[in-house]
């Protein structure tokens, strides 16, 4: 069967023309989010926040074009609205307007606060399998066992491994009609989408439903007081990831990788992508930084380490840590039981608790500039 790719989905949006039969709707920009999972097409319509209902004959137009091309097995379009500016670049205290889909309620501003939790740490990457959920998972837990309250928020939809990383299985109770009760271990509070849909489910996300499933996640779980929550993004850095750095009030984001050159230009895009919204960047994380050997003690260094330090410096970050690579790492990752409780006196968890502590820190300090800072810029 012919591969459906972005590419194709774009080509065959080009026959779309709005009603006036002028320009198509790939030309005219108004296309976003364009995701592809194994022939499941979705995507984003963006049109003026007036013209909402009026758009529907474009978006079920676009929505036929799309399905006439082989290899498509769904589609779903959406309409939205104008996608809010850059957190920066926003008057303090005023919300975006939300997009048409998005309820006001579910819509959170990048400047309101989520009533009970202190702070809002993102974990990410730019790319997979670095070991960012196995990182987030271990700060979480060792930040617990320092008294700290945590809640951890796997963000990422489509290949949740919280749940998995955290021993952690059933359905979350529901209380008071709307709300879940987080689910919890290890002293860490969890949400995850895993919890919420089979594992084999296949999900058909869009831009759109992604954030508002995350804002509900966010918004209405009922985390209690916290004091952090760690928010496991999806990896890499591409639409999603934006929104949610945008739309997500974060204090602040770490960056994970491993050392190779390779990683480390998408650390640059990491970065990049905080920078763009406002968010500071705590630092960069290297992963499998080194492997020392159970068996002889001698140390090599596979992914040629230090990279991910030299990256940070260059780039104007903090270099948060580094964690060797190491069988028991993954080990008690698969098992559910994170290293740092699994081996509190290896040399791997006191590396992890001594980044948990540095981005506590670096957390409070942002939460007290920003709460120093934020008399003045109440002007109108
Ligand atoms: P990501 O979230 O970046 O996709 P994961 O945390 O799922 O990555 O890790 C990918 C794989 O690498 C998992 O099998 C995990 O157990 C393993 N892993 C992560 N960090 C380490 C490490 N420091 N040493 C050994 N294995 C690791």
């Amino acid at each position: 069967m012919a591969e459906v790719t972005r590419d194709t989905i774009l080509e065959a949006l080009k026959k779309v023309r709005q009603t006036d039969g002028g320009q198509d709707v790939v030309s005219l920009g108004m296309i976003s989010g364009v995701v592809v999972r194994d022939g499941n097409v979705g995507f984003a319509i963006e049109v003026d926040a007036s013209e909402g209902a009026a758009s529907e004959p474009l978006r079920q137009a676009c929505e036929a074009a799309i399905e006439e091309v082989p290899g498509v097995l769904s589609v779903t379009a959406v309409l939205t609205a104008e996608l809010p500016t850059q957190r920066g670049a926003q008057s303090p205290g005023q919300a975006p307007p939300p997009p048409p889909g998005e309820t006001a309620q579910a819509g959170l501003s990048p400047s309101q606060k989520i009533p009970g939790i202190g702070a809002i740490l993102a974990v990410a990457s730019g790319k997979g399998g670095v070991g960012k959920s196995t990182t987030a998972v271990n700060l979480a837990v060792a930040m617990a066992a320092d008294g700290v309250r945590v809640g951890l928020l796997d963000c990422d939809v489509y290949g949740p491994s919280i749940p998995r990383l955290m021993h952690l299985s059933g359905k979350p109770e529901t209380v008071g009609g709307s709300q879940l009760m987080p689910m919890e271990n290890y002293n860490v509070k969890c949400m995850s989408m895993g919890f919420l849909v089979e594992e084999d489910t296949p999900m058909i996300w869009r831009g759109p439903m992604v954030m508002s499933a995350l804002e509900q996640m966010l918004k209405d779980v009922r985390w209690g007081e916290l004091d952090i929550l760690v928010c496991d993004l999806p990896p890499g850095t591409g639409d999603a990831q934006l929104t949610m750095a945008q739309r997500v009030p974060l204090t602040g984001a770490v960056v994970v990788s491993t050392p190779q050159d390779i990683a480390l230009m998408d650390v640059r895009r990491g970065i990049a992508m905080f920078e763009k919204v406002d968010v500071p960047v705590f630092g960069v994380i290297e992963n499998m930084s080194y492997f020392v050997c159970p068996h002889c003690d001698q140390r090599s260094e596979i992914f040629s380490h230090g990279g991910a330090r030299e990256m940070a410096a260059k780039l104007g970050v903090g270099f948060l840590g580094e964690i060797p690579l190491d069988g028991e790492i993954r080990a008690c990752s698969d098992a559910g039981l994170p290293i740092v409780l699994a081996k509190p006196q290896s040399a791997h968890s006191a590396a992890y608790r001594g980044i948990a502590r540095r981005v506590l820190d670096l957390c409070r300090t942002a939460q007290d500039s920003g709460e120093r800072r934020a008399p003045n810029i109440v002007m109108m």
